[in-house]
C-alpha cells in the first residue's frame, strides 16, 4: 500500500515510533528476518524487474543486490545485539563517585531515497541499519527503475511493520512534497546536485543527512604491477552493471609506460570478459536511459579508441570501451563518467599522479595497482579519498566491517554494519551521580 498524502505517511510512522514498538532488540531482529524473507522468498520477482530496468542478468543481480543485502543483514543480525550494550565511558577524578555511559537512542523517523543503478541494495542495505536502530522509515526508490520501484511498493507493505515502513513512489513533485516533511534523518544515495537539494531541505528542520554521492573514482597503475591481472581487475570493476556503479573505476592514470603496456591486456581481459559481442552477451548490462546514452555517446570520440566505441540508441547498449591518449581536460574527464567507457591518462610519475588527484575533487574511492609498498604508503598519506583499494577495485563496498560513505564533493556520512548504527542513532551520554 502507497500512503496517501507525504504527510499522511509521516503521521503514521512517527504515532508508531511515539509508542516505543520499535524500540525493543526483538522488533528489530523481527523485522530483520521479516526483510530476510522478502529477499528470500521474491528474489525471483526481484531480478526480473532489475532484468526490466537495467538488463542486469539475475545472477550478477542476485550477487549485487539481493545477495549482497542478505549479507549486510547477516552481519548485523549477528552482532547486533553486542553493538546496542551501553558503552562504558570512564569518569574523571573529580566527578567520583558516579558512572557514565553512552547509549544509543533511535532517531525517530528516516527518509532513505535511493538511485536507480542499484535500485534493491541501495534502499535495502540503508533500511537493515535504519531498523537494527529502532527507527520507522520511509523508503522512496528511483522513478528511473520504475519495475524495481514497483515490486518494492508491493512487497515491503507485505513483508515489514505496516505502521513502520511505507514505500512511497514518484519522481521529482513526489520527493519534493516528502522533503518538505520534518524527518528525524534523512539518507540520500545520488548525484551531488540532487544532494544538494535534498541538504537544502533538510536545513529547513535541522534535519541531519547522509549523502551517497559519487564523482570520478582514479586507478593508478604503476609498470611494476602485474598488469594482465591488473587489467582482469580494472575491467571488472568497470564494466559490470555497464558501467554504471558509483564506485566503479573512473579512469586509469597510468604511470611511465603503463598505458602502453596495459592496453592491450585490457582488450584480452573484456574481451574474456564479454566474449567477441558485448551487445548480444546477457551478461553486459544495458544504459538505464535515453538521456544517459546521449550523455555518454560524445565521450566515445575523447581519445584513440583501444577497444569498443560500438552502440545502439535503440538498445541502450554501448560496447564496453577503452580510450587512450586522452588529454586531462577532455569532456569525458570533466564529469563522472557512469557508463561503460574507461579513459587512460597518462602522466610521468607518482607525484604527477598524486598532484592529479589532489587538484580535484575527492574521490569516493581511489585504486591503484603498483607492486611497492612505498606507493601504497604515499597514496594513503598523501591523497584523500571515501576508500582507498590496492589491488581489486571495488571490494571494500562488500566488507561490512568498514565504512561505506564518500568525503568532500563525494559524500558525507558512512553506513554498513556497525558504522550503520552510528548513522541512524543518536549517541547519548548517560551520567549516574549517586545522590549520597
Ligand atoms: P536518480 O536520478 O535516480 O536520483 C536519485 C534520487 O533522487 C531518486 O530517488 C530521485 O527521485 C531523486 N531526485 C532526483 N531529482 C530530484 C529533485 N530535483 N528533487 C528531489 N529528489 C530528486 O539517480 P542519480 O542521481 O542519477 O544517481 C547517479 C549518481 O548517484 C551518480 O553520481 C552515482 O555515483 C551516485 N551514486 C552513489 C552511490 C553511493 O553509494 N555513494 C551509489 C549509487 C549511485
Amino acid at each position: 500500500m502507497t500512503p496517501a498524502t507525504p504527510a499522511a505517511a509521516l503521521a503514521r510512522l512517527r504515532a508508531t515510533f511515539n509508542t516505543g514498538r520499535t524500540k525493543p532488540l526483538s522488533w528489530r531482529l523481527g523485522q530483520l528476518e521479516a526483510l530476510r524473507g522478502l529477499l528470500t522468498e521474491r528474489s525471483e520477482e526481484l531480478q526480473a524487474a532489475l532484468l526490466t530496468d537495467l538488463g542486469k542478468n539475475p545472477a550478477e543481480a542476485y550477487r549485487a543486490e539481493i545477495g549482497f543485502t542478505l549479507n549486510e543483514l547477516d552481519h548485523t543480525v549477528a552482532h547486533l545485539e553486542e553493538w546496542l550494550r551501553p558503552k562504558p565511558a570512564a569518569v574523571p577524578d573529580a566527578f567520583l563517585p558516579a558512572g557514565a555511559q553512552v547509549v544509543w537512542d533511535p532517531l525517530g523517523v528516516v527518509l532513505i531515497i535511493g538511485p536507480w543503478n542499484y535500485p534493491v541494495q541501495l534502499v535495502l542495505a540503508p533500511l537493515v541499519g535504519a531498523l537494527a536502530s529502532g527507527n520507522t522509515v520511509v523508503i522512496k526508490p528511483s522513478e528511473l527503475a520504475p519495475a524495481t520501484s514497483a515490486v518494492l511498493a508491493e512487497l515491503v507493505p507485505r513483508y515489514l511493520d505496516n505502521d513502520a515502513v511505507a514505500v512511497v513512489e514518484g519522481a521529482i513533485p513526489e520527493t519534493t512534497a516528502l522533503l518538505e516533511q520534518r524527518f528525524d534523518h534523512i539518507f540520500y544515495t545520488g548525484s551531488g546536485n540532487v544532494g544538494r537539494i535534498v541538504m537544502t531541505a533538510a536545513a529547513q528542520h535541522l534535519t541531519p543527512v547522509t549523502l551517497e554521492l559519487g564523482g570520478k573514482s582514479p586507478v593508478v597503475v604503476e609498470p611494476g604491477a602485474d598488469l594482465a591481472v591488473t587489467a582482469r581487475r580494472i575491467a571488472r570493476g568497470k564494466f559490470a552493471n555497464a558501467g554504471q556503479t558509483c564506485v566503479a573505476p573512473d579512469y586509469v592514470l597510468a604511470i611511465g609506460d603503463a598505458a602502453s603496456e596495459l592496453e592491450p591486456h585490457l582488450a584480452a581481459a573484456v574481451h574474456e570478459l564479454y566474449g567477441e559481442d558485448p551487445a548480444g552477451n546477457p551478461n553486459y548490462g544495458k544504459i538505464i536511459n535515453e538521456r544517459n546514452f546521449d550523455r555518454l555517446t560524445p565521450f566515445l570520440g575523447d581519445g584513440r579508441v583501444v577497444l569498443g566505441g560500438g552502440h545502439d540508441r535503440a538498445a541502450r547498449h554501448i560496447d564496453p570501451t577503452v580510450l587512450a591518449d586522452v588529454p586531462p581536460d577532455a569532456p569525458v574527464m570533466r564529469e563522472e563518467i557512469f557508463g561503460p567507457v574507461l579513459p587512460i591518462v597518462s602522466v610521468p610519475d607518482l607525484d604527477t599522479a598524486i598532484a592529479f588527484i589532489n587538484d580535484r575533487d575527492k574521490p569516493l574511492a581511489l585504486y591503484a595497482f603498483t607492486g611497492t609498498e612505498e606507493t601504497k604508503r604515499r597514496l594513503t598519506g598523501e591523497t584523500s579519498s571515501g576508500a582507498l583499494t590496492f589491488g581489486l577495485p571495488v571490494s571494500h563496498l562488500a566488507m561490512p566491517e568498514l565504512p561505506f560513505g564518500g568525503v568532500g564533493a563525494s559524500g558525507m556520512g558512512r553506513y554498513h554494519g556497525e558504522y550503520s548504527i552510528d548513522t541512524f542513532s543518536h549517541a547519548k551520554a548517560v551520567v549516574d551521580k549517586p545522590l549520597n
